[in-house]
């Protein structure tokens, strides 16, 4: 669960008060049981002792807390959740949000943003300064974003019932937009730990994928690009990086190194994108998922003059 510092009131001192007041009991490791478990994509898992209402900080995300035994009854009784003060999430699907890093002030398009995970999280990073237009085809499925973000005390985001294809990059709203976090629908199999291949069904994804990435660059202030997937396929993931750094669009972007701290990273059959890209696995403690981020190049001095 994330810690939410957008809902008054919400620090970690309170955080731990009231699961203190629940019964949950606050593991704390040692140094040396840190510095191992950093190292390793499956974190403290392995060290954490049994018992009832254990919680402890991820250790690669410390705002992230860890409730043990997993599963819904052992925080039933966590009245944070119905606050929106600690917001369910699973660790992999913050991954594009903190590759993006908006900061206060930060202008963002989410291009395919119901309903609303990572959104409500950029949000608490730009502590509610700046805009986030959130784009989702699926009109349904953006009013339960709505909902989520009134609970979770968000602000500052632009909800926008529409393909992110028929955005146009010379509107004027979309001007100063930099940042570009792009979610597209997958196959959904790093969601399962037994997943199901439909070649055509991936294909036609990734077909998606590729556009979305490739209309993200033509905006004029585009800076930076966090695509990700939960798919486990190389299609939908390394294969549609490449494909977009081939493009005409793609050569004025560079594949950035991203999250150098997390261990798990892109499969090594791709090797000239593997290292900078990041993947995840049930392994992990967390779902399948990959996550890769694009940096407009600097224009050479040649280009300035
Ligand atoms: N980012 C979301 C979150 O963190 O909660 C999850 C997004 S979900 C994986 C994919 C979403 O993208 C779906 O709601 C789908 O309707 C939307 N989508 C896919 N392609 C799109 C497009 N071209 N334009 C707008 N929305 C799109």
């Amino acid at each position: 669960a994330r810690i939410n510092g957008l809902v008054p009131g919400v620090t970690w001192g309170e955080v731990q008060r009231q699961l203190q007041r629940t019964g949950h009991t606050f593991w704390r490791p040692s140094l040396s049981e840190k510095r191992q478990a950093v190292r390793r994509p499956e974190g403290l898992e392995g060290s954490v002792p049994a018992g009832k209402k254990i919680y402890y900080r991820d250790v690669h995300l410390p705002d992230v807390l860890v409730f043990r035994p997993m599963g819904q009854s052992c925080v039933d009784d966590v009245n944070l959740f119905d606050e929106g003060a600690l917001v369910f999430q699973q660790k992999a699907s913050m991954f594009p949000a903190l590759a993006l890093e908006p900061a206060p002030g930060a202008q963002v398009i989410d291009a395919c943003a119901a309903p609303g995970s990572k959104t409500s999280q950029m949000a608490a990073m730009m502590k509610n300064e700046g805009t986030i237009f959130a784009f989702d085809r699926d009109g349904r499925r953006l009013r339960t974003m709505m909902n989520l973000l009134k609970q979770r005390h968000v602000t500052c985001v632009e909800a926008c019932e529409k393909d992110f294809l028929q955005s146009s990059p010379e509107d004027a709203r979309y001007r100063n937009v930099t940042h570009f976090l792009l979610d597209p629908s997958c196959s959904s199999s790093g969601m399962t730990a037994q997943p199901i291949s439909d070649d055509l069904a991936v294909k036609q994804l990734a077909e998606n994928q590729k556009k979305v990435i490739l209309h993200a660059m033509r905006f004029p202030a585009c800076e930076r690009i966090a695509y990700s997937t939960c798919s486990i396929y190389e299609e939908e993931n390394e294969k549609v990086v490449q494909h977009v750094l081939q493009d005409q669009l793609g050569a004025h972007f560079e594949l950035e190194a991203t999250l150098p701290w997390w261990p798990r990273r892109g499969s090594p059959k791709f090797e000239e994108v593997a290292s900078r890209c990041v993947r995840s696995s049930w392994e992990d403690q967390t779902i399948g998922f990959f996550c890769a981020l694009f940096v407009k190049e600097e224009p050479s001095v040649r280009d300035r003059v």
